[in-house]
């Protein structure tokens, strides 16, 4: 099979939005933006034996590869629109391809993101996506923002897709492990949370590398500190049914792959979120059918620089891991593919 009947087989879907004036299959692609709106734009590569375990199903690949993008859109308080692809492979292997596309469009479809462009070669297992959405002029959001006094905020339950990961590497079965391998292996993207923070939040970022890892780079680029109130953290059933409390307290602070939101509110629009946040379940029912995660209060913004985690108010290190250092482990900086091992 070749590259074109690949591309006509597996990545041509019909195209319902009338922003896509040119899609696959000319040069380029040609795209509208509507007046007053600004293009948002990010890329994720993933490769096999680095972002994923052999044996992960295509399907998974394919949804994975668009949601890690997707979030770094909800992150920035946009809408996704379109995306492009790049898929080197090893060899066409149709039942891959039909997997991976199949777990791809899936998503796609359920945020209305049409694929309108890409390429496939041979070459070893990599996945490239692209994404592309847009935001409302002025209402965009950032790392950068945060001021002392901030709230800090996070969405969803922390740890968990780190303990889906342990969970596969350690091959452990049951009901919590399998729960907990899906929020690994089928992030949601927080695209409706995203959009409903415009407006409110001072600063925003997903949480890809763990909560402390991306806090420290939230607090960098907003040049302020943070305390994390570690008892404020949404505890996970399913985490502390696998894991003795020093592993859940580790993989809910520096266990990474959640795609959550962390993001600050002065303390002045704290009731503004509070009636967001009530106002919105019969509209996301509606939208992408995503319901809105919870939305928790886990520390605070200060002056100076750095994270400081509390326990019952003292000053808390977070326990190292005993174990042997994983690829995957990210205790202090978050997952560096260039630090030296
Ligand atoms: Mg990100």
């Amino acid at each position: 099979m070749g590259e074109f009947e690949i591309i006509a087989r597996y990545f041509t879907r019909p195209v319902h939005r009338g922003d896509v004036l040119l899609g696959i299959g000319d040069d380029a692609a040609v795209l509208d933006i509507a007046p007053g709106h600004k293009l948002v734009v990010a890329m994720d590569t993933i490769v096999e034996g680095v972002h994923f375990l052999p044996g992960t199903s295509a399907a998974d690949i394919g949804y994975r590869a668009l949601a890690v993008n997707l979030s770094d859109l909800a992150a920035m308080g946009a809408k996704p629109a379109w995306m492009t692809l790049s898929v080197s492979l090893p060899e066409a292997d149709e039942g891959w391809l039909e997997g991976f596309s199949a777990g791809l469009f899936e998503l796609a479809q359920r945020h209305a993101v049409a694929l309108v462009g890409g390429d496939t070669v041979r070459g070893p297992r990599v996945v490239t996506v692209q994404v592309a959405g847009w935001v409302e002029a002025d209402g965009w959001l950032s790392r950068a923002g945060a001021c002392p006094g901030d709230l800090l905020m996070l969405s969803g339950v922390p740890g968990e897709a780190a303990g889906g990961l342990a969970a596969m590497q350690q091959r452990l079965e049951g009901e919590a492990a399998a729960r907990l391998q899906q929020r690994f292996l089928r992030p949601v993207p927080r695209i409706a949370l995203g959009r409903l923070l415009r407006g409110i939040a001072s600063a925003a970022m997903d949480v890809s590398d763990g909560v402390l890892a991306d806090l420290r780079k939230l607090c960098a680029a907003s040049a302020c500190a943070a305390y994390v109130d570690v008892d404020a953290l949404p505890r996970s059933t399913a985490l502390e049914t696998l894991f003795p409390p020093d592993a859940c307290l580790r993989h809910a602070l520096a266990g990474g792959d959640d795609y959550e939101l962390l993001f600050t509110v002065p303390a002045s629009r704290l009731a503004a979120l509070e009636a967001a946040l009530a106002a919105v379940p019969a509209a996301a029912a509606s939208s992408a059918g995503e319901t809105l995660p919870q939305v928790r209060r886990i520390g605070v913004m200060c002056a100076g620089q750095g994270v400081q985690c509390l326990r019952q108010g003292q000053p808390f290190e977070l326990p190292s891991s005993g174990d042997q250092r994983r690829q995957d482990d990210r205790p202090q900086g978050g997952y560096d593919h260039f630090a030296a091992p």
